[in-house]
């Protein structure tokens, strides 16, 4: 999705839901061709491990036991070599295949530790499975006979691993990353809301760039550009340009300001898809949504205010009700579900758009302030 922030840090996502599921159903078919006819002691290692225990051992079919030890070997972001003692091993292992199950391997320490606990245990043996390895920092010679994902030294968390005890919930892995700088805010809402009017303010007000893809287009039919031939059918009827084509175009726009403090994007993202591709690429730079901010104003006041600008706008798609109604539908169908797409991220704020322009701007900045 996009960059969160976990105590002081920031963190992208880097390895997704599916892969993990992926990864620990190959996990689960080799130790299944190994140990299918016994009945292994499967010890995942708390606290990191109880979500990788708990999806692996939900996937395994044949008789197994489930256990869990305490050992802890973290303290902030660096693996600090000390190992907290052992608590948990209260069965009688003699003569059992026991499995370990790690949430992750880097340097090994932990790993010798529990070679050594087990040691005298008198088991059958010892199988070691880690669902992240990073092997680039693993110094020791011991065996790890199952891997999940190999991955490069990078602090992570998520699926079970935290960083200072936050960050254990979430369903995907986040790797570090750098503190976001700049001030990126969706400036929303239906046409004629008054997008373009606050974000012509709010730009010099807070040294941002902004971006408006109709204007954009209209720039490109104007100059009759490829681009803008492309895009004059769709606009004409009030219908949305092709994600494709609107996507490319708004990252070309973006990149012509790289030293940028930040962006308003006024009519972007208009689907569920410019929303993901825009948080990707944002990501690609280290950059995020701070917010969306939308303008609240009912259907009817909208619909007055269009066919009033269109009376000297010179926009076609002003000047004719059942074109509005239909940029309208576009909204309705394609572009409103937005709000949870941000809500969901807990970045959507909505405002009165109803008022004098000089009273809106003040209600939108007390959100940009925050943001
Ligand atoms: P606007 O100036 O934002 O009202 O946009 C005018 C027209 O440009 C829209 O009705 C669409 O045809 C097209 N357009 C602007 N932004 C987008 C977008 N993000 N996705 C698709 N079409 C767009």
């Amino acid at each position: 999705m996009s960059i969160i922030k976990l105590h002081d840090k920031y963190f992208k996502k880097f390895i997704t839901e599916n892969q993990i599921e992926n990864a620990i159903s190959l996990l689960v078919k080799q130790v299944s061709e190994d140990l299918k006819d016994e009945t292994p002691i499967f010890i995942g290692i708390l606290n990191g491990s109880f979500m990788f225990v708990a999806d692996f051992v939900r996937k395994y079919n044949y008789n197994c036991e489930v256990s869990f030890v305490k050992l802890s070997s973290y303290n902030g972001t660096n693996s600090t070599g000390k190992i907290k003692q052992l608590v948990g091993v209260n069965e009688d292992l003699e003569g059992r295949t026991v499995v370990i199950l790690e949430d992750i391997i880097d340097t090994g320490n932990t790993l010798q530790e529990i070679y050594e606990i087990f040691k005298d245990k008198k088991l059958k043996q010892l199988k070691i499975a880690t669902l992240f390895f990073k092997p680039d920092v693993f110094k020791k010679e011991l065996p790890i006979d199952y891997i999940g994902i190999s991955i490069p030294d990078k602090f992570i968390v998520g699926y079970g691993l935290d960083y200072d005890n936050l960050g254990r919930n979430l369903a995907d892995i986040y790797q570090l990353t750098t503190e976001p700088k700049m001030k990126n805010i969706v400036l929303f809402g239906p046409p004629g809301a008054g997008k373009g009017t606050q974000a012509d303010l709010l730009k010099v007000k807070y040294n941002l760039e902004h971006i408006s893809t109709g204007e954009v287009f209209r720039y490109n039919i104007k100059n009759e550009t490829e681009l803008g031939k492309l895009a004059k059918s769709f606009m004409d009827k009030g219908d949305l340009v092709p994600d494709n084509v609107t996507i490319d175009m708004l990252k070309a726009e973006v990149d012509k300001t790289p030293d940028a403090n930040g962006f308003i994007f006024d009519g972007f993202p208009r689907t569920e898809s410019q929303a993901s591709a825009l948080d990707e690429f944002l990501e690609e730079k280290g950059e995020t949504i701070s917010g969306m901010v939308a303008l609240e104003v009912p259907e009817d006041l909208l619909v007055e205010r269009l066919l009033e600008r269109g009376k000297t706008s010179g926009r076609a798609d002003d000047q004719d009700e059942s074109k509005i109604r239909n940029r309208f539908n576009e909204y309705n169908t394609k572009t409103a579900i937005l709000k949870d797409y941000y809500q969901t991220q807990n970045k959507y704020f909505g405002v009165n758009g109803v008022g004098a322009i000089s009273e809106i701007t003040e209600r939108l900045s007390e959100v940009f302030d925050k943001l």
